[in-house]
């Protein structure tokens, strides 16, 4: 197995310096797997000021310090963390405060899923207290400790439930399920960043389909599902947040309640609003569509059962090299100043200029354009 030499050194250090550390979290959950580790988190028994002190001379930003966390630039971010467990939660939502432990299944103790508390050392054998390689194996997101308890705590994990279910095609245990089912409106305690992200990796994930059949009626409480959802439409779509749920939402109400990063949001609105529509049922009306709405917009349709059938169309006009942009128009607004033309009437004449070219009736040549747009100019509208 490979450890980065990053977080083997943050090892030795403090083990150098006296305090117990061992990898931990999800990089354990990954390597168990098979899988890369996206990311690298230490433990350590020691103190923050302890571990402060034994790391120095590594480039260090003091994420949470108090709280017991830094991070250390090596060059990948590697967050390195004391033991400790959280105190009580009022809200749902955050801890009131944490209190530093010397024991490390103390602090896997407070980890949200068996196999998110688990760790590892390079010459010791892994500590995994709560049967964590054994989900794995079995294919199971399981609470550590009581389920219930554990999403009053932090309503969060209901959701990263089904997101992990998703992402690495694991089954929910049954009692973590019956937990989540009973708790789930506790999630909308939860801010709407926090649920947005975990809802973007739930539907790319590759048990995205089953998991939201099976949780139906909690994911439709996070956004509408449309009625005829499928799950195997769903997983056989592009792992692209925005084309997914372009497929999943039954509309755009729920948009504003995930704050989402707004160039997705378009995307989405864009694509709900397309898959209501009649499709385009000519090249001229492909051209058109393309240049209200751009590429981008037309393939996520494309991607969708009711888009579908518009593929052939669009994979010829591409591969045809169709003109249906300004960009693409073989003609610059600098020319048309050339011409006299100024201001609102250059805009105009270009948008008329690519119509004609996207219905055929002018070659996308600079003379032909030119020529166009001298007599548009001394056309009837020239002077509105
Ligand atoms: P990913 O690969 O998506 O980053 P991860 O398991 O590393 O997955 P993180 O959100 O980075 O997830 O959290 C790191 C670790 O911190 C988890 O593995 C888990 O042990 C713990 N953890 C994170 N969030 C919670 C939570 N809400 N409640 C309890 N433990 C948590
Ligand atoms: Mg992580």
């Amino acid at each position: 197995m490979q450890w980065p030499t990053g977080v083997l050194d943050i090892l030795s250090r403090l083990e150098g310096a006296g305090f117990e550390a061992w990898a931990v979290g999800g990089c354990v959950r990954d390597t168990l797997m098979g899988r890369i580790p996206s990311d690298w988190d230490v433990c350590t028994r020691a103190l923050p000021a302890e571990m402060k002190a034994a790391l120095q001379g590594l480039r260090i930003i003091e994420t949470g310090l108090p709280h017991g966390t830094l991070t250390v630039l090596s060059p990948q971010p590697v967050e390195v963390t004391t033991y400790r467990v959280d105190g009580d939660y009022s809200d749902h939502r955050r801890p009131d405060n944490v209190r530093f432990v010397p024991d490390l299944v103390e602090d896997l103790s407070r980890r949200d899923f068996t196999m998110n508390a688990m760790a590892m050392h390079p010459e010791r054998p892994l500590c995994d207290p709560f049967g964590g390689r054994a989900d794995i194996e079995a294919k199971l997101v399981r609470c550590v400790g009581a389920p219930e308890h554990r999403f009053r705590e932090d309503a969060l994990r209901m959701l990263r439930c089904l997101r992990f279910a998703a992402q690495l095609d694991f089954a929910v245990e049954e009692g973590t399920a019956r937990a989540l089912e009973k708790a789930w409106p506790t999630l909308f305690h939860v801010s709407r960043e926090r649920i947005g992200a975990e809802y973007l990796k739930l539907i790319v994930g590759p048990g995205a389909g089953r998991v939201i059949k099976q949780f139906h009626t909690q994911v439709d409480a996070i956004s509408p599902i449309r009625e005829d959802m499928e799950p195997h439409i769903l997983d056989a779509l592009p792992r692209e947040p925005g084309v997914r749920m372009g497929y999943l939402l039954k509309n755009a109400d729920c948009l504003p309640g995930l704050r989402l990063p707004n160039r997705l949001i378009r995307r989405v609105r864009t694509l709900l609003d397309l898959r209501s529509r009649p499709l385009p049922d000519s090249p001229y009306a492909l051209k058109r569509l393309l240049s209200q709405v751009g590429e981008e917009a037309v393939r996520d349709l494309c991607a969708l059962p009711e888009g579908q059938a518009l593929m052939p169309m669009l994979e010829d006009l591409l591969s045809a090299g169709a003109c249906f942009s300004l960009r693409d128009l073989a003609l610059r607004g600098s020319d048309l100043d050339a011409l006299g033309l100024q201001g609102p009437a250059v805009g105009k004449t270009l948008r008329a200029l690519l119509d004609e070219v996207m219905a055929g009736r002018l070659p996308n040549q600079r003379e032909a354009l030119l020529e166009a747009a001298l007599s548009l100019r001394s056309g009837p509208d020239s002077q509105g």
